[in-house]
């Protein structure tokens, strides 16, 4: 059988407890590469078989997965943070089905929540904004049409930029070209939850100034809006006066 893992954003004790036990009984680990931290790989029980997908084709990854599966063991792919995000998983999963391959998935922390939890911020303020907006800048690899960044951007709603941290200037246009302006606060965080991890906060007018200054252009998010800066209002959820389905507020 053939695990989907996500490793987390880089700090190995984020990784789940499941994925660790799979992690424990695989016979073979193909992980992605350099944004998966290898103390997660020392996990392997002796003899198992790890390979780099940074290195292969799909069709080789597909191909050690076969390998593995005539010998009876299970397979580790370890995608960094989450696979559902950017972790070209649809095309495995496709695969493995017209092979009649079992697969399935568990989950892994985000790098999305690991710069939260760096920049100690929540995206989902009341009053601010009330949606996240995940997304990437157009680069060698197209976005449709329709989800070009400015567009994205009229709706000032809270974003996270993933794989665009090496195209600053041209973000900074397409999101002046929204609803953010130039003083939007905004962040970079490189390597968020490892040992290495930087924060830099900027507004949308600094970012690329701010990101070249210290020298991040890949392994990195950028983080857009006013739940940066702003603390908006309380939230109902808590407020003394409202109830819920748990708790009788104390207003009628
Ligand atoms: N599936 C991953 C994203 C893979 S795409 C996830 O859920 O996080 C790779 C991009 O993710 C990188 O270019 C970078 O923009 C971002 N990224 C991954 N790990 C990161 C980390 N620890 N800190 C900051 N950005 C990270």
């Amino acid at each position: 059988m053939i695990h989907f893992v996500g490793a987390g954003p880089g700090d190995p004790e984020l990784l789940t407890v499941k994925g660790q036990k799979l992690l424990q009984s695989a016979g073979c680990i193909i992980y992605a590469g350099s944004l998966v931290n290898p103390a997660l790989l020392a996990l392997a029980k002796d003899g198992c078989s790890i390979c780099n997908s940074a290195e292969m084709t799909l069709e080789q990854v597909l191909s050690a997965m076969e390998a593995a599966e005539k010998t009876g063991e299970d397979t580790v792919r370890l995608h960094t943070g989450d696979p559902c995000i950017y972790g070209a998983i649809r095309e495995q999963m496709d695969a493995l089905e017209k092979r009649g391959i079992a697969y399935d998935v568990t989950p892994g922390v985000s790098s999305f929540c690991g710069a939260a939890a760096a920049v100690r911020a929540e995206y989902t303020l009341p009053g601010i904004s009330q949606t996240v907006i995940l997304t990437r800048m157009e680069g060698r690899t197209p976005v449709p049409e329709r989800e070009r960044l400015a567009d994205l951007a009229q709706h000032g709603a809270s974003m996270v930029l993933f794989l665009s941290a090496g195209m600053l200037k041209e973000v900074q246009e397409a999101l002046l070209q929204g609803a953010y302006t130039e003083e939007t606060p905004a962040a970079l965080v490189y390597k968020a939850t490892w040992p290495e991890e930087k924060v830099v906060r900027c507004t949308v007018g600094t970012l690329p100034a701010c990101g070249k200054a210290a020298g991040i252009t890949k392994t990195a998010l950028v983080l857009v809006g006013q739940f940066l800066g702003e603390h908006g209002e309380r939230s109902r959820l808590y407020d003394p006066n409202f109830t819920t389905g748990y708790r009788k507020g104390d207003s009628k």
